[in-house]
């Protein structure tokens, strides 16, 4: 950006256009004032009934948050030796931390969502590093988790955790008639991708109603399951009204509530000024490859290829190499790379180096970092792995991995709808070697197929049009 128009444009949107409220200290989180710097105005508005529901969400976070009276109050039920709470006035969803970056960051804004639409106050357990990337999101109260909080065990809960609603309904521990002073004052809900069929019945509305009840519910996913609460009939008119347009969730909740830390806004900037804000266009290309060796693959290079020359994002390369181009008549475009592997970036680089290119234009292609392999529990390692999500959300074009979290939160941050590259069979390009995403939204991985009416299988892709299968997982859904 010109440095001239910086302090003009932050006053445009600084504020992404009444997302963000004022009140947080601009020194303690740079990248939430600093971010409309950097991107494109979002074409897609937030409703004003959305704002209205943030806003009154925030004066909840401040009046149960941890420390209040309130939080104090409810947090004395889950000690041992208290009775039932009956009606609470404060009540919680706390988000376990787990899974790798991509899976955690939609996770949460999966479970924002449903304390937006069920009256909680959202609480993070801060695992190994989430104090690291993120900022606190919300002014006046901390959506830390205490580390007094008196259910010490919720980390190592899991589908066979007696305390699952899932298993507590398996066990008939608890049934829908129960009355909240016989229901317990806290539940784990296993909504992991290996959940069971009794886990899944959180996507019903009875036991909606039920949980409704429980003022404390602890949660761990590790997918976005936004889509189908959805199809969860409690929450249609609220969902309609704050998401008039239904393929944004994720855009709109992921830019309110996720911000990265100033350290890993210095990560972001730092490479953004040195590789990136200079060129005419901007690519992005996340390489994800799910095979147990690391690579580099011949075929995974051949279909990056084969997709961006096809759909022209990247162009071809010319064998005149007396073709000599002058910067100041030709485009320049950086290619931004993130994979875990060096090998594409080498040879992607090297092409457009070693031969011009038929259009002229000026092709740089960077890679922040090859990681070689997921370490989900090292600090610096995230760092750079959300610094990369956010890099990629920033440029003009993207293309990303089938299957990959990592890219459907730079998609979704970016409000860019990414070319997809199919995932490959038996390590050959596939034809189409990628695919126009419908919409920026995430994909459900592990979604369930219940009927809660019937007692019945159903295709929850085939129930309501906004609801559909995901272009890169056929049994996933998304939102569109
Ligand atoms: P997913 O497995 O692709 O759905 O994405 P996740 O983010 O949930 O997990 C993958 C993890 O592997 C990331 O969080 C990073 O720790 C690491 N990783 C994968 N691809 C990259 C990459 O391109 N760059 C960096 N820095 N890390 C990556």
């Amino acid at each position: 950006f010109i440095e001239s128009s910086k302090s003009q444009k932050a006053e445009v949107d600084k504020f992404l256009g009444g997302l963000l409220a004022s009140g947080i200290e601009e020194q303690s989180c740079l990248s939430r004032y600093q971010s409309a710097l950097y991107r494109k105005a979002s074409s897609r508005s937030p409703s004003p009934y959305l704002l209205k529901r943030l806003r009154k969400y925030e004066e909840l976070h401040k009046k149960c948050g941890p420390n209040s009276d309130l939080y104090n109050r409810t947090v004395n039920q889950l000690k041992p030796g208290q009775s039932s709470p009956g009606i609470t006035e404060c009540n919680y969803v706390v988000w376990i931390s787990y899974s790798g970056l991509g899976n955690r960051i939609l996770t949460l804004a999966s479970t924002f969502l449903y304390a937006l639409l069920t009256n909680r106050v959202l609480l993070i357990d801060r695992g190994v590093d989430m104090t690291v990337l993120f900022c606190e999101p919300f002014p006046w109260s901390s959506w830390l988790l205490p580390l007094d909080f008196p259910v010490s065990q919720f980390k190592s809960f899991d589908i066979n955790s007696p305390e699952s609603y899932g298993n507590m309904l398996k066990n008939k521990v608890i049934s829908k008639g129960l009355a909240g002073a016989l229901l317990p004052s806290y539940m784990y809900l296993h909504l992991g991708h290996d959940y069971g069929e009794h886990d899944k019945l959180f996507f019903c509305e009875d036991d909606q109603n039920l949980l409704q009840k429980i003022p404390w519910l602890v949660l761990r996913s590790d997918n976005y399951f936004a889509p189908s609460l959805f199809l969860i009939p409690n929450y249609e008119g609220e969902l309609h009204q704050l998401f008039p347009e239904k393929d944004t969730v994720f855009h709109h909740l992921g830019r309110y509530l996720l911000h990265p830390s100033n350290s890993v806004w210095g990560l972001i900037t730092r490479y953004y000024h040195a590789y990136l804000s200079k060129a005419d266009e901007k690519l992005g290309i996340q390489i994800r490859v799910f095979e147990s060796e690391s690579g580099p693959f011949q075929h995974v290079l051949d279909q990056v290829l084969a997709c961006t020359i096809k759909q022209s994002i990247l162009p071809e390369i010319s064998k005149n190499e007396s073709m000599i181009i002058t910067a100041a008549d030709h485009r320049s475009k950086a290619v931004l790379i993130t994979s875990l592997s060096t090998g594409y970036f080498k040879m992607i680089r090297n092409m457009y180096w070693e031969h011009p290119s038929k259009t002229g234009d000026i092709i740089g292609v960077y890679q922040p970092s090859h990681e070689e392999h997921q370490q989900t529990e090292k600090q610096i390692h995230n760092m750079k792995a959300w610094a990369e999500m956010y890099l990629l959300s920033l440029t003009d074009v993207l293309v990303t991995s089938a299957w990959s979290t990592f890219g459907y939160v730079a998609q979704g941050l970016g409000g860019l709808k990414p070319w997809i590259l199919v995932k490959p069979e038996n390590r050959t390009v596939p034809n189409p070697p990628c695919l126009l995403a419908m919409s920026m939204e995430p994909c459900f991985h592990a979604p369930p197929f219940y009927d809660c009416r019937t007692k019945r299988g159903v295709d929850t892709g085939a129930l309501v049009p906004h609801v559909t299968h995901c272009e890169d997982m056929s049994w996933g859904l998304k939102l569109v």
